[in-house]
């Protein structure tokens, strides 16, 4: 195989195969900080195609970016859900209203007159 940048066909094919590999794996750890930062399916693909093109700095830089997403147990499903959103990413559940505790001030004509304000 003449090719005469490197020594034989043996060590293009070494670069090739570390280049690729290198690809592969940035791709992989850029996916998985974007996945475990919680960014959307689309922010996810678009920075591990930018992780396959710069290389692993990618992963570092979606971490240093982007906050730490909270979790917090699913009282349905008992798997970890982000608190910031309104429904359980696993089972769609909703958040659960605190017990009453018998202390809980509701001004009732207050609500009435903002029904009456929202429904005009
Ligand atoms: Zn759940």
């Amino acid at each position: 195989m003449p090719w005469n940048g490197l020594g034989n066909g043996y060590e293009f094919m070494a670069l090739a195969l570390a280049i690729a590999i290198q690809i592969v794996l940035s791709f992989a750890v850029a996916y998985a900080a974007a996945r475990h930062r919680g960014l959307s399916k689309r922010s996810r693909i678009g920075w591990s195609i930018a992780g396959a093109l710069l290389g692993f700095g990618c992963g570092l830089a979606i971490l240093a970016i982007y906050p730490r997403c909270i979790r917090a147990k699913c009282a349905r499903c008992q798997k970890l859900r982000r608190v910031e959103l309104a429904t359980c990413d696993h089972c769609g559940n909703g958040w659960e209203s605190p017990p009453n505790e018998g202390i809980e001030i509701v001004d009732v004509n207050t609500t009435n007159s903002q029904l009456k304000c929202t429904s005009a």
